[in-house]
Formats: C-alpha cells, structure tokens, sequence
C-alpha cells in the first residue's frame, strides 16, 4: 500500500510556486495577489481561510483577507465583489463557502469576473473545464488529478467510481477523470444518495474516490483488492481526547481499506493540503495571464 501523501506532495508543489514567484518578481513583476472574502465567523471556514492566507505569505504571494459581518446584505457583498472584479492589484480571489443563508450562493458566484475566478465556480470556467478548454479547474479536483499524476496512478481504462454529485467535487471530478489527460481517460460511474446498491459498483471499481461527507462511510467489505482510494471527506467528530475538543475524519474507513488498497489517500494530510496548492497554483496562473 502506497500512502498518497498530500501533505508532502503540496509542500513540494508550493517550493515550486514560490520559485516561479521569485522569478517573477526579479524581473520587475509584482507578485501574485489573492484575496478571500470570508462571511461570518463559521470556525470551520475561518481555518480554512487563514491556512489559505498562511501558504500565500509563505510562497511570497500578496493575500488580503476582506471579512465581513454574518449579517451582510446580499447587495453589499456583491458590492465587495466587484470592488474585487475591478481591482487591478487583485489577480483572484474566492468566496468562502458556505454563506449565511439569506444569501443565494449562486448569484454570489455568477458575480465574480471569470479572469479572478480561481476557484474554478463560475459558469464560464465550469463550461470551459467541461470542454477540456484551458480554464481555472477547481481546486480539490485538481489536486487530486495532481496527486494521482504525481505518484502514477495509473488511470488510463480503469473504472473510477465517484461517490458524490457536488459541484465542487463529484461532479468536475467525473468529467476530468472522463477527459483526454494524464489522469484520466477512465470509465467513470458517478454515485450520489439515490444510488441502488452503491456496493456493487464500489466492488467493481479500481479507483474510488469518495466525496459525500459520512465519516468513514466507505468500508472494507464495499471494495477490492487492489483498489485506489481517493478519501475527499473531512469532518469534524467531537473528540474530548483532543485539545481542539474534535478530531477529523474521512469518508473511508482507514484502518480497514487501507489494507486492500494499492494506493489510498489519509485524512488529514491527503487531498486537504492539495487543495490550498492548487488555489494557488490557479492565482500564479492568474497573475502571469495579466502581465
Ligand atoms: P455535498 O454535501 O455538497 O455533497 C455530498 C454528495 O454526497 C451529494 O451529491 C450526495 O448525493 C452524496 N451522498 C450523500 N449520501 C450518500 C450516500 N449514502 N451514498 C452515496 N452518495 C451520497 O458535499 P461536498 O461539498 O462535495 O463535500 C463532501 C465531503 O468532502 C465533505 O466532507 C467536505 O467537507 C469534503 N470536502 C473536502 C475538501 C478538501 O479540500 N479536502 C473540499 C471540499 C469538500
């Protein structure tokens, strides 16, 4: 078994971004510049957010945390947004999901300048990576085509079943492992809650990967021997042994499926950390598309 470690796998992907960043700015340009609209005061997103703006510094991007009151109107954030749109010292940026609930998330999303959308939501960058056109693919799809490329998995006719339908994970990742690519040009079977019979297809699939957010949902007995497994789901599970009071957990469960598996994802320090690299990765491209 052969641990997909993202952990390390982002930390390299960062060095080399914070090459390019060094190149960047010793021949006179400025260097990448993120910046996260972040709503309320939800702990979950808070962390996610600093670690984004934590990595920025650390790769010697600029990043700008623009935080607002949970109780926001719709109108004034998407004011903020387009104060966004038309900041030229802004190369991208992203919305931290979710949002306080009077606010239509997809109005939110429609409003950001598809040049900034580095988180890959926007219709017009869906479409694009639809097409297989160049476009800013979303972020935890492709850090997992990159970890999979990275340690080649080898993906190419094999049966990849996806378990989960969102828009920021199943759904991109079944058309991407479906395309002409290095990862991909796999027979996908996308799975979601009104699957019949979800072990049936599990059993018959060579790579799983598992986005549907129940801890350790996916367990020994639903896979084969051999089999590839990308483990998208964190949650937090109360644990009063631990100092944050909660510990996180996948939607596999490790210790059994590991031991069948060829290649398997952990939790934490698997597809999380590739994540942040590859928001990233996207904001570098931004930021070279404008000089
Ligand atoms: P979501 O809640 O939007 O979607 C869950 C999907 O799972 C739905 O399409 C649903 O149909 C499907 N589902 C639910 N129950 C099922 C069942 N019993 N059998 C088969 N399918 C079922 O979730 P999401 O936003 O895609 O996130 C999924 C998980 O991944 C969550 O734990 C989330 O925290 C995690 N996540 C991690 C990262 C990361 O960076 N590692 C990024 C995004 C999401």
């Amino acid at each position: 078994m052969t641990l997909l470690d993202g952990k390390a796998t982002s930390a390299q992907i960062k060095e080399e971004i914070a090459l390019e960043v060094q190149k960047l700015t010793a021949s006179g340009i400025r260097a990448p510049h993120l910046a996260a609209i972040l709503v309320g005061s939800n702990g979950a997103s808070l962390t996610y957010v600093n670690a984004k703006v934590k990595a920025c510094a650390k790769a010697g991007f600029e990043s700008t945390l623009v935080e607002l009151s949970e109780e926001i109107s719709e109108n004034d954030l998407l004011n903020e947004i387009e104060k966004l749109n038309t900041n030229p010292e802004i190369d991208g940026f992203i919305v931290q999901l979710p949002l306080p609930k009077h606010i239509d998330e997809q109005k939110v999303l429609m409003a950001v300048n598809p040049d900034k959308d580095v988180d890959g939501f926007h219709p017009t960058n869906v479409g694009k990576m639809a097409l297989n056109l160049p476009s800013f693919l979303p972020a935890t799809p492709y850090g997992i085509l990159e970890l999979l490329e990275r340690y080649k998995v080898e993906t190419s006719g094999k049966h990849v079943v996806v378990i989960g339908r969102s828009h920021i994970v199943g759904s991109p990742m079944s058309i991407l492992m479906s395309q002409k690519r290095t990862a991909g040009n796999a027979t996908v079977t996308i799975t979601h809650s009104r699957t019949k019979n979800l072990k049936e297809i599990t059993l018959q699939a060579d790579i799983i990967i598992a986005a549907l957010g129940i801890p350790e949902f996916l367990t020994a007995d639903m896979v084969k021997d051999g089999v590839s497994i990308v483990d998208v789901g964190i949650t937090r599970i109360t644990d009063e042994t631990k100092k944050s009071g909660f510990r996180l957990a996948g939607d596999v469960h490790f210790e059994s499926v590991s031991k069948k598996s060829s290649f398997i994802t952990p939790v934490p320090g698997g597809v999380g950390p590739m994540t942040i690299a590859m928001l990233m990765k996207n904001t570098l491209l931004a930021a070279k598309i404008r000089s």
